[in-house]
């Protein structure tokens, strides 16, 4: 018997027979994803928790490797098929409950953000990490990368919402994390090591998430810069402000550059940089943005455009939103998510086209910077095998570069596949050594994830 009869007979109508369907679970956004054949994996879509148990339980027996899946947007091929595994999707498990005076809710690991924050909404609140791709993306995806986003200069990250977990561990056992209480300090924190385990300790089935009171509509200022420096320096400007922006945005002048080769999204070409940023501070939103264009006019902006209402506010925004799909129209990529302290991110930025000078690419630096978080690209030709290890250099030579600025090689998106082999020289020898300690309590036969995070 092969896993997938096996499993299809344990659980009838949620096993993927059909080798096309399972194509479709092969991959996530990790452009550089190498997927096994499909008939050398099981998919096993869960309608329930037990379904989960069953899974995992057949999986310990055996001793089959089992990747949590949830969306499949990981950029670090952290969410992809391996070889010989049962890849356990928990798409199928999206229940939302809102409690509106506890303020929160408790969801199915399925459950798209966007959808979760629409449920929140509706009781005037919100659920506020937003990664760049909340339409798609699943919560289950979100605790397991920590996912952060573009309001998390003000609000925070995702592990900064989970209140207490549901996981199932391999073999089977149901395991509760964490409280539904607003406090709690009983024992060790528990969610906090599931959140960003990145799959490979156990599977989330419920998420208890705080909700806060919604925002105003945010108001968006679009300011653009002459210089690099001086587009920093408004990133400066803007810390000196009392009331916090609900996200900061840059794009570099390629960034910039490349959004407009897109589409027509009104921005000058041959600058600088561009800032995006935005307020909902309720009832202050208009006052806040009027406050951050001075700023920004001191700073050295020599365009600034205020918007009045939520729909100029969005049309602003628009070339940001649209950031991902241009550069992936642009060519292959290997994509950055380093984080630097944001005093050093002028640094980062001149750093990351000194590096692709040195290896003959071009590259586009963008992303969070009110929290010092980019997203730089490295564009390669992928018909020319020179191009891409020159890419993969250059990847390489950035990570150290952003350890030099006192960084981190990821701020959001995780280890995966991509960074692996870079942990190690990261955390050291001791911590590394720690971490597996305590991935060994939860998965002792080494099933869960294996290869993603801890190489
Ligand atoms: C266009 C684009 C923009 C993006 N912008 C951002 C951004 O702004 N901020 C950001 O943080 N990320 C961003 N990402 C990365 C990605 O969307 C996030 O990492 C997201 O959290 C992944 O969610 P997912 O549901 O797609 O999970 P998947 O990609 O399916 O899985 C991601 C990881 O979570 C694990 N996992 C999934 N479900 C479970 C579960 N139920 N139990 C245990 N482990 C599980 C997987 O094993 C894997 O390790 C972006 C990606 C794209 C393609």
């Amino acid at each position: 018997m092969s896993v997938t009869s096996d499993l299809a007979s344990l659980l009838p109508g949620r096993v993927v027979t059909d080798p096309d369907v399972a194509a479709g679970y092969a991959v996530d956004a990790y452009p550089q994803a190498a997927p096994p054949a499909s008939d050398d994996y099981t998919v096993v879509r869960a309608r329930s928790r037990t379904d989960v148990e069953v899974t995992l339980r057949y999986a310990a027996e055996h001793g089959i490797p089992v990747v949590p899946q949830g969306s499949r947007t990981s950029t670090t091929g952290s969410a992809g098929a391996l070889p010989g595994a049962i890849v356990l999707s928990t798409e199928q498990l999206t229940s939302i409950e809102i409690d509106p005076v506890e303020r929160i809710a408790v969801v199915g690991p399925g459950v798209i953000n966007t959808d979760l924050k629409a449920a929140a909404a509706e009781h005037g609140l919100a659920y506020p990490p937003d990664p760049a791709s909340a339409s798609m993306c699943s919560i289950g995806g979100n605790v397991a990368t920590n996912a952060g986003g573009l309001c998390c200069v003000k609000y925070g990250v995702t592990a900064d919402y989970v209140r207490g977990l549901e996981v199932v561990l391999p073999g089977g056992e149901v395991m509760r994390t964490g409280r539904r209480t607003a406090k709690g300090v009983a024992g060790l924190d528990l969610t906090g090591v599931f959140v960003g385990s990145e799959g490979t300790l156990g599977v989330v089935t419920e998420a208890v998430l705080r909700l806060v009171p919604l925002g105003d509509p945010p108001l968006t200022v679009l300011a653009v810069f002459p210089t690099l420096d001086a587009t920093m320096a408004g990133v400066a400007a803007l810390r000196g402000v009392r009331s916090t922006p609900s996200l900061v945005e840059l794009l570099d002048g390629p960034s910039v550059d490349a959004v407009q080769a897109y589409g027509d999204y009104g921005f000058p070409s041959g600058s600088g940089g561009v800032l995006l940023v935005q307020s909902d501070r309720p009832g202050h939103a208009a006052e806040d943005v009027q406050e951050y264009a001075a700023a920004l006019t001191a700073a050295g902006a020599t365009e600034v455009a205020v918007a009045e209402d939520r729909a100029e506010a969005d049309l602003l925004l628009e070339g940001r939103r649209v950031l991902n799909p241009a550069l992936a129209a642009r060519g292959p990529r290997f994509i950055e998510d380093v984080c630097v302290p944001v005093g050093r991110l002028g640094e980062l930025v001149a750093q990351v086209h000194a590096i692709a000078a040195r290896h003959g690419l071009e590259a586009t630096c963008g992303g969070h910077a009110g929290d010092g978080n980019l997203h730089p690209c490295f564009f390669y030709d992928a018909e020319d095998p020179e191009s891409l290890a020159a890419a993969q250099r250059a990847f390489d030579d950035l990570v150290r570069a952003a350890w030099a600025l006192g960084g981190t090689l990821t701020g959001e998106h995780g280890v995966g596949a991509q960074k692996a082999p870079w942990l190690r020289e990261e955390l050291g020898e001791a911590e590394l050594a720690r971490q597996l300690a305590v991935k060994a309590l939860f998965d002792p036969l080494g099933i869960m994830n294996p290869g993603r995070v801890y190489g």
